[in-house]
C-alpha cells in the first residue's frame, strides 16, 4: 500500500497511561508510505515533440510542468476566439504567455477571430454549459490546432482543457479526436491531466504566481449564465479583472448587480 497508512488502536483497551483510567479515545498515527513514482509520460506516437493547445494559465501550467520534466520539446498554442470580451481575452492571454516565458516554452498567439466564433455558435446561444454549444467551441479551437500542428510538423497535440473539473473530458476528447482525424498521422494525445495530483497542483501553482482568476468559461454566453446564477443566488455579477489567486487583499466584493 502506497500513501499514508493510519495505525488506529484502542488507547483504553491498550492499558492506558500507568494503568491509569482513559478516556475511551482512538489514537491516529500516520505513516508515511512511499510514494509511487510517477508513470512516465509517453506521447500516442512516441514523439517527443508535441503541440498543445493551451486556455489559459491556470489551466496550462501543472500540465506544461509535467511535459517539461517529462523531457518532452512542445510548444504552446493560443488560440480561443469564444473569449469574450477582447480586454478578458487580453488578460488571460497574458497570463499565459507570462508563465510560458518564465519556463523558456515557445509560445504561438494564434488569431482572435471572434466572428467566425459567433458564426460557428449561431443557434446554440442558449445552450447550457457543457452541451452543444461547447461542442462546437472544442471542435472549432481543436481545428485550428490541428491545422497548425500539420502546418508545423507536430505529429501530436494535446489540450488543457480537460483539467478542469468543469469540464466534460469525454466531450473535449472527442472533439480532439474529430480534429485529429482530419489528417492522417495526427494524433489527439488525451492524456488525462487530472491524474498525478494535477487538479491540486493547478491550483497551488495558480496562488504562487498570482495568476488572474476566471470566473466564466469564456464566452459571453457563460458570463451571462454565471451571472443569471449569481444574481438567483443574491449575489453581485462577475467584477471582471480583478480577481487573481492568492491576493485576498484585494479580493472584490460583489457589485450590486
Ligand atoms: S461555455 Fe465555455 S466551452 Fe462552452 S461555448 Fe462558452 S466558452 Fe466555449
Amino acid at each position: 500500500m502506497y500513501g499514508d497508512a493510519q495505525v488506529l488502536f484502542d488507547f483504553q483497551k491498550s492499558g492506558g497511561y500507568n494503568g491509569l483510567v482513559a478516556p475511551l479515545r482512538m489514537i491516529t498515527v500516520s505513516l508515511m508510505m512511499p510514494k509511487p513514482p510517477p508513470a512516465p509520460l509517453k506521447t500516442p506516437d512516441d514523439s517527443t515533440h508535441i503541440l498543445l493547445h493551451s486556455c489559459c494559465a491556470p489551466c496550462s501550467s501543472p500540465i506544461m510542468d509535467d511535459i517539461l520534466a517529462a523531457g518532452i520539446n512542445f510548444t504552446v498554442l493560443f488560440y480561443n476566439p469564444n473569449i469574450h470580451p477582447l480586454a478578458e481575452y487580453m488578460l488571460r492571454k497574458e497570463e499565459n504567455i507570462r508563465y510560458a516565458q518564465q519556463i523558456g516554452v515557445p509560445f504561438i498567439d494564434l488569431d482572435y477571430d471572434k466572428d467566425n466564433w459567433f458564426a460557428r455558435v449561431k443557434g446554440l446561444e442558449h445552450e447550457p454549459e457543457r452541451g452543444e454549444r461547447c461542442t462546437a467551441c472544442f471542435d472549432m479551437r481543436f481545428e485550428r490546432t490541428a491545422l497548425y500542428a500539420v502546418e508545423h510538423g507536430f505529429s501530436v497535440f494535446s489540450s488543457t482543457l480537460g483539467i478542469s473539473r468543469w469540464k466534460d473530458m469525454n466531450q473535449i476528447n472527442a472533439s480532439g479526436g474529430r480534429a485529429a482525424a482530419r489528417y492522417p498521422n495526427l494524433h489527439y494525445w488525451d492524456y488525462n491531466w487530472r491524474k498525478q495530483g494535477g487538479s491540486q497542483r493547478m491550483i497551488e501553482n495558480a496562488k504562487r504566481e498570482q495568476f488572474y482568476q476566471q470566473e466564466y468559461c469564456g464566452c459571453v454566453y457563460s458570463l451571462r449564465d454565471s451571472n443569471r446564477y449569481r444574481l438567483s443566488q443574491g449575489r453581485g455579477k462577475i467584477i471582471r479583472g480583478v480577481k487573481f489567486y492568492g491576493r485576498d487583499d484585494v479580493l472584490p466584493q460583489d457589485s450590486p448587480g
